[in-house]
């Protein structure tokens, strides 16, 4: 309790008692489509930016109507990474439609009244030398990367060329995503190795320690008495809290499959759930159909998200749910994790209707059930805090996925 405490009150030194007010509030949307050979997975910040926010909203909109007009098999995410400190708002978006692949990126002083371009931020005159460091970067990620016509034009030394960055906590990223192929490179960089070339004002990030072992609270499972294992996946979200109150009322516990993208943005909810017992597993980065990448952007997307999910809580999951269910022959034999799908469906996204998602999960159920839940819909998490005592007066424990495949 008391490191959870420590946290809290960094948490506040970082957010809270800053020199200005920093108007900025990151709520974080979610709009999913899903059918037998279509997937669509959007998900975009609202940020109390007005010009900003209406950009995103009717982004969105656009690739909702896109994809309701579509006919083809095909898929459509969209994610983001944030950095919001006190002297700017950093921001990229990554859109994928089908094939093709495109990043939008945005800069601006730290109440989004001003946005910055190249010129506002790095320094015109050293265009040519950054623009071979920036070669020689995506060189010793993909050495055939040079060869082509698109590549070269792509990196010749020019303002318009390296409009699209993203400062990140610690790195700074460029992108390309205007290559014959549609696919979207990128660049990444410590601010170290490009001290030279930057001349916004960067305040270094405020690390949390936290390196104590955590201890797991004891459990009593009973192997002879009916279990089943709810399951909250794309979060953590502003709804999770909430959902672990209830949890830690009942003395029940769940598994959420949370998403790498999301975690940094609610630190106090992942921590929770393993200070109270209950399993995280990784949902990867971005909600990418894992059988339409290659091996190597499979390996990313978990990766990435043990690493995100290490660094707040210092754990690694020993779980993968793959995004929409979807794994083959190739998921499963590079992926060394226990893949974890679902019995029990409660299609929480589509009816966002809490008394049917109690109906169809009471109406259902049965003895060793994984239920499947989503806990970034308010519908959901509202569901889920009513059935945890109706399930319970029906006689079944509330365990954790991992618990519940020992008895399984
Ligand atoms: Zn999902």
């Amino acid at each position: 309790m008391k490191r959870f405490l420590i946290v809290c009150s960094m948490l506040g030194l970082l957010f809270g008692c800053t020199k200005t007010e920093n108007k900025v509030k990151e709520d974080v949307n979610v709009s999913t489509m899903i059918d037998e050979n279509r997937k669509m997975m959007l998900v975009y910040p609202t940020l109390n930016v007005p010009l900003l926010d209406e950009q995103l909203t009717a982004l969105s909109e656009q690739l909702n109507e896109e994809f309701a007009a579509s006919e083809d098999e095909c898929e459509f995410n969209m994610s983001y990474r944030l950095n919001h400190t006190d002297d700017f708002i950093s921001l990229m978006v990554k859109i994928i439609r089908g094939e093709k692949e495109e990043i939008r990126t945005f800069l601006s002083n730290q109440d989004g009244s001003k946005s910055y371009t190249f010129q506002n931020v790095f320094d015109e005159q050293k265009i040519k030398e950054l623009a071979e460091k920036i070669d020689e970067r995506l060189r010793q990620k993909d050495e055939r990367a040079g060869g082509t016509l698109d590549y070269k034009l792509a990196l010749l030394p020019k303002i318009e060329n390296f409009q699209k960055f993203y400062f990140d906590k610690e790195v700074v990223a460029f992108y390309f995503d205007n290559f014959n192929d549609h696919k979207i490179r990128e660049a990444i960089f410590s601010y170290d190795e490009l001290s030279e070339f930057i001349k916004l004002e960067i305040s270094k990030p405020v690390y949390l320690t936290y390196d104590e072992i955590l201890y797991e609270p004891t459990k009593i499972i009973d192997p002879n008495k009916p279990m089943v294992a709810l399951t909250f996946d794309d979060g953590p979200n502003k709804y999770t809290e909430q959902l672990l109150d209830a949890l830690k009322e009942y003395n029940c516990s769940a598994t959420f499959f949370v998403l790498g993208s999301m975690v940094e943005k609610y630190p106090i909810a992942l921590q929770r759930m393993v200070l109270e017992g209950h399993e995280i597993g990784n949902h990867t980065m971005d909600h990418r159909q894992l059988t339409k990448l290659t091996e190597k952007e499979i390996i990313k997307e978990v990766e990435d998200t043990q690493h995100a999910i290490e660094s707040i809580v210092h754990i690694y999951p020993t779980l993968v749910r793959p995004p929409y269910g979807s794994k083959n022959d190739t998921v499963s034999r590079i992926l060394d994790y226990d893949l974890i799908l679902w019995d029990l469906d409660t299609r929480d996204w589509a009816s966002k209707d809490t008394q049917k998602i109690i109906e169809v999960t009471l109406n259902n159920v049965r003895d060793k059930d994984i239920i499947l839940m989503h806990d970034i819909y308010p519908t959901s998490v509202q569901a889920a805090i009513e059935l945890i005592p109706l399930l319970q007066e029906r006689g079944y424990q509330l365990v954790t996925v991992s618990e519940l495949m020992m008895y399984r």
